[in-house]
Order: structure tokens, then sequence, then C-alpha cells
């Protein structure tokens, strides 16, 4: 019981720094320094007004000094984070699962984070997706047997799969879109070719087939210092019977084919990621910028590194079920905003972040119920 004060109080002192991370990161501003301030008068907050949802409460919405209104997402994100920690604590106690608590809550944190940085800015930065990935995969070493939560290669191959699929739902969207024309995009040494000869790779010989045949394009790229490259409509035009030659039993099995094929472009798409990541942070010059994408496109490339951040904590079967849920939600959220009159662009990474939540908690009585619909529980 008192863990689960502690764990609502620290929820909501972390839902207060977390807004501070929301409105200051996508401007690449310290999130340290300076101290919270009212955003329109400049107002240094006293420590008094910094205590989550009452001060807001107590202020009635308004700031002490020039009594503009303060928005409501303020103590909407800090009651969002403590409700978050008990529900956690709740459904894996400390007690029983010991530190499995943990990424969990770090986790959900950011899921947060960067459900409110989509909403304000259509960006899912990489400095919260990818270190969540390494959190979610990691985070398993701490899990306990009887968790219902993924093992070490259960969340690897979930967040490979999840990255996959959105990649897939990516580039195909993209080229209907484009009409079968050809991508613009081009990265030396790894970039979209690569994450397309993964899915092509992987279809024909499975996931080690895949990473093997990008990692080759690379080091061709590498050592011939040019972008050597297939046309998009091309690969993906040899996808389809890449996976059925996979039904003649000649090379692999059908799902070793399709996981393979996910799996290889997954990985291939968040090795990409990591090492761009990392050349922007760490090389200093012309900073390359993902999001600054001309090309129309079905989903951003930022939903690919979410997914498998949701792949990590949720394991392949209940990220197939977290996905299902997120375009479910997605589709009636945007019909509903449609019809009240809503012309704004409403961002899907909120929708995924929802779709994952629900099944982390939920995913275990949507898995039995399927299954008992199959008659195999
Ligand atoms: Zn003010």
């Amino acid at each position: 019981m008192y863990s689960l004060v502690f764990l609502g109080i620290l929820g909501s002192l972390i839902g207060s720094f977390a807004n501070v991370v929301i409105h200051r990161l996508p401007q690449r501003r310290s999130v340290a320094f300076p101290a919270s301030h009212c955003p329109h008068c400049h107002h240094r907050l006293s420590p008094l007004e910094l205590v989550p949802v009452f001060s807001w409460l107590v202020l009635g919405g308004r700031c002490r000094s020039c009594k503009k209104r303060i928005s409501f997402r303020y103590p909407l994100i800090e009651l969002i984070m403590a409700a978050g920690f008990v529900l956690l604590a709740l459904r894996w106690p400390v007690e029983q699962h010991g530190p499995a608590l943990l990424p969990l809550l770090i986790i959900f944190a950011m899921l947060v984070i960067m459900a409110a940085i989509d909403i304000d800015h259509y960006i899912l930065p990489d400095s919260l997706t990818l270190p969540a990935i390494f959190v979610g995969v990691l985070g398993t070493l701490l899990y306990s047997s009887g968790s219902g939560l993924p093992d070490l290669l259960e969340a690897l191959t979930g967040a490979v799969v999840g990255a996959g699929i959105v990649v897939l739902i990516n580039r195909v969207g993209g080229l209907v879109l484009r009409k079968f024309h050809d991508t613009k995009e081009r990265l030396w040494p790894i970039g979209m070719d690569q994450v397309n000869l993964a899915a092509l790779g992987g279809a024909v010989g499975g996931l080690l087939a895949g990473i093997a045949l990008a990692l080759f394009a690379t080091l061709l790229n590498l050592l011939s210092k040019k972008t050597l490259r297939l046309k998009e409509p091309l690969i993906y035009s040899l996808l389809v019977p890449a996976l059925l030659l996979s039904t003649t039993g000649l090379l692999v099995k059908p799902l070793t084919a399709i996981t393979g094929s996910l799996g290889a472009t997954g990985a291939i798409a968040i090795l990409g990621a990591v090492y761009w990541w990392l050349r922007d942070t760490l090389v200093q010059g012309t900073p390359h910028d993902q999001e600054t994408d001309e090309e129309p496109v079905a989903m951003g490339f930022g939903d690919v590194k979410l997914a498998a951040v949701l792949g990590a904590i949720l394991g392949w079967e209940k990220l197939l079920i977290a996905l299902f849920l997120s375009f479910l939600i997605g589709a009636l959220g945007g019909i509903i905003s449609r019809l009240m009159g809503g012309s704004r662009f409403v961002p899907f990474g909120p929708y995924l972040v929802f779709g994952g939540l629900l099944a982390l908690f939920l995913g275990d009585l949507f898995l039995n119920w399927y299954l008992g619909l199959l008659g195999m529980a």
C-alpha cells in the first residue's frame, strides 16, 4: 500500500519533469537549465508552484504572476504518469516481481513523452525511441518467470518484427502514393536500399540471409565509395515471388520466409537508425534529419522505432494485438475527428502508444480469448 502511494507521488513528479522534456527536447534546449518558468511572462516557479497537479488546481490553472492561463495539459500529463505508475505496480507488484518494475516505469514515462511530442511536432525523436528500445530489450534481464513479460530472445524478436511490419507499411504505402515511381532517398553507406534488400533476402532465405545481404550491400557501398542501388519498385515486385517460392519448400518454410523478411527489415532499419543517430550526435557538420522527408510516406520512420520499443516490451504475439488495436483506434479516431469537423492531422504515434499499453495490460486476456476462438486453449 505504501509502495503504491510512493509510486503515485513519484509518477506525478516524473510527470512534472516530463512536461519540461516535452516542451524543450524538440527545441534541442537543455532539460535541466534554466529552472521551470511561466511560458508567458517567464516568472520563475517557486517550489510550491512546482507541486504536481495541486499547484495547478490551487492557482485555478493560471500563472500566479501574469494570470495567463496555464494549459490543462500540464496537470493531465502529471496525472497520467501517476496513474500509469500505480497501475504498473498493481500489475507487477515489487514484492513479487522485484526490479522488473523499473524498466517498465522508465519505458512508460518515455512512451507518454513520445506521444505528447508527436502530437505537438509530428516527430518521435531518436534520442527517445532508440534508448527506449535498448531499455526494453535489456530490461528483460530483470523480469522474473511468471511475469507474463518477454525474455531476451522474445524481446529482440518483437523489436525487429515490430519495426519490420511498420517499415513494410511505410515502403509499400510510399510506393502506392508515389504511383510506383522509385524513391529519391539516398543514404550512404546504409539506408533504404539496404532495408529493402533485407526484406527481399529475408523472404528468400530467412532472417540471417536478409541481414547478411543488407550488410554485404553496405560493405559494397563502403568499398566502392558509391551508393549502389536497386530501384525500389523492382525490389518490392520481387518480394511476392520470393514469398511464393517458400510454399514450394525448396528453400525455407513460409513462416520462416515471412518472419525472416520482417525481422531482417526491422533489424537493418534499427541498425541504420542507430548509425545515423550516432553520426549526427557525434560528428559535427551538416546534420542529417530523417524527419525532413519530402516524399509522401504512409507512416514516418519514427513510428518504425516506436513499434520496435513496443515489440521489445510485448514480444511479437502481443505486439500484433497492439498494432491491431492501434489501427482500429486510429481509424475510429480519424473518423470521429472528421465528423466533428477537425481538419488537423493527427499523428499515428499516440495511437501506437495507446494500443501498446492496452496490449501490455490486457494482452493475455486478448490472447486467451483468441486462442479460445481457435479451440487451442
Ligand atoms: Zn506568467
